[in-house]
C-alpha cells in the first residue's frame, strides 16, 4: 500500500531557532462535560442519565500536553476562566510541565466546555459553549511576544477567534518561526494571505475537503486537493488519513505514510496527538517524513486508549516503537 506520486523523501523543513527548541502552542483549553444515559432525551424531554465525568480536553491543551509528553519543552497560550476548570485544566498543564503562566484568566468568562451526551446505542449530541476561549484575542497574544521569539515552532488550530489565529501566524512568521497550522474545526473562510505564512498544515480528511472544496476520499483525490492548498501557498501538507496513516504532499510530490496496524478503542484526541509530536519532531530538526512517521507512531498509541488528553504517550512509550519502525531505509 506504498503510495509515491514521486519521491518526498528527505525533505528538509528549515528550523531558524533552533536552539531554541521551545514549541508555543496557541489555542483552546476545554473542561467537558459527559453525561451518559441510555438513550438522549427528546425535545422538552427529561431523562435520567447513569453517570457523568469531566473529560479535560480542548485542541490546544491537547496538543501542549501532547508535545510535553513527547519530550518538547512547550509554552501555551489561550485563556480560561477563574472558574474550578479552568484552575484544574491550568494544573494538569503545568504538572505534566507544560509552562502555563501566560495563559490568560478572564474572570468575566466561564472556562470553555463541551456538553456531550452519550447514549448506550452510541449517538452523542453535543453543545459547546467556548467561553473564555474566545477572549483570546489579537491583543492579548501580541502582549506575549516574548514567547514568540523564545519559541522554535508555533502550534495553531481553530478553536480561539480567526482573527486571533491569523494575527498570531503573521506575528511568529515576521520572527520567522516554522508554523504548523492544524485547521480543526474545519472552516472555509481561512483569509488567502494566510497560506503563504503556513510551513505546515495538517488537516484530515474532512476539514481538507472543507478547506478546497474539492473531494477526499481516495489517496488520489486527497493527493489533488492537498495541491490546491500548495497552490495558494503552503509549503507542506500534511493529511491525517485514520487509520490509513497520513499523506505528505509538497513541491517535491507526495509520500503516504502509513499507520501501524492497531486495534483502536478510542480515536478522540488522536489528530491532536499527532499534531502535538509532529511539532517536536519538527522542532528538533527531523526531516518531515521521519517526524510524520514518529507523530503517525505516537496517534497509534493515542487510539488505543480511552480519552484524549488521558491517552498521550509519554516519550518513552514512543521510544521504543521508533527503535522498531524507524529505520534508515524507512520509505
Ligand atoms: P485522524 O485525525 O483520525 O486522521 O487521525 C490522526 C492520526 O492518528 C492518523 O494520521 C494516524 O496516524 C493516527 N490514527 C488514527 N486512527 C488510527 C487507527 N485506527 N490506527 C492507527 N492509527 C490511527
Amino acid at each position: 500500500h506504498e503510495y509515491h506520486s514521486s519521491p518526498a523523501r528527505e525533505y528538509k523543513i528549515e528550523v531558524k531557532d533552533r536552539d531554541m527548541n521551545q514549541i508555543l502552542v496557541i489555542g483552546s483549553l476545554n473542561m467537558d462535560v459527559v453525561v451518559r444515559m441510555e438513550r438522549l432525551p427528546a425535545l422538552g424531554e427529561t431523562v435520567l442519565g447513569e453517570e457523568y465525568w469531566n473529560n479535560p480536553g480542548g485542541k490546544g491543551a491537547n496538543q501542549a500536553y501532547a508535545a510535553r509528553l513527547a519530550g518538547g519543552q512547550v509554552a501555551m497560550l489561550g485563556s480560561v476562566g477563574t472558574d474550578k476548570y479552568g484552575v484544574r485544566m491550568l494544573e494538569l498543564l503545568e504538572k505534566a510541565g507544560v509552562q502555563v503562566m501566560d495563559i490568560q484568566r478572564d474572570s468575566g468568562q466561564s472556562t470553555g466546555t463541551a456538553f456531550v451526551l452519550t447514549g448506550t446505542d452510541g449517538s452523542n449530541s453535543i453543545v459547546v459553549v467556548p467561553g473564555a476561549n474566545s477572549t483570546c484575542s489579537s491583543e492579548y497574544l501580541a502582549e506575549n511576544a516574548e514567547l514568540f521569539s523564545k519559541a522554535a515552532c508555533v502550534l495553531l488550530q481553530l478553536e480561539i477567534p480567526l482573527e486571533s489565529v491569523c494575527s498570531a501566524i503573521r506575528q511568529a512568521k515576521t520572527l520567522g518561526k516554522l508554523v504548523i497550522l492544524n485547521p480543526a474545526p474545519a472552516r472555509q473562510d481561512i483569509p488567502e494571505d494566510l497560506f503563504p505564512l503556513l510551513d505546515v498544515i495538517t488537516p484530515n480528511e474532512t476539514e481538507l475537503s472543507v478547506l478546497t472544496g474539492g473531494p477526499a476520499g481516495t489517496v488520489e483525490e486527497i493527493e489533488q486537493s492537498a495541491k490546491l492548498l500548495l497552490y495558494k501557498g503552503v509549503r507542506n501538507v500534511v493529511v491525517t488519513l485514520g487509520a490509513r496513516g497520513s499523506l505528505i504532499v509538497n513541491q517535491n510530490g507526495a509520500l503516504l505514510v502509513p499507520a501501524r496496524k492497531v486495534s483502536a478503542v478510542d480515536t478522540t484526541g488522536a489528530g491532536d496527538c499527532f499534531n502535538g509530536v509532529l511539532a517536536v519532531a519538527l522542532s528538533a530538526g527531523m526531516p518531515l517524513e521521519k517526524a510524520v512517521l514518529r507523530a503517525n507512531l505516537a496517534a497509534s498509541i493515542s487510539v488505543t486508549r480511552r480519552g484524549a488528553l488521558t491517552s498521550m504517550p509519554t516519550l518513552e512509550d514512543l521510544e521504543s516503537l521508533w527503535q522498531m519502525f524507524s529505520r534508515d531505509d524507512m520509505s
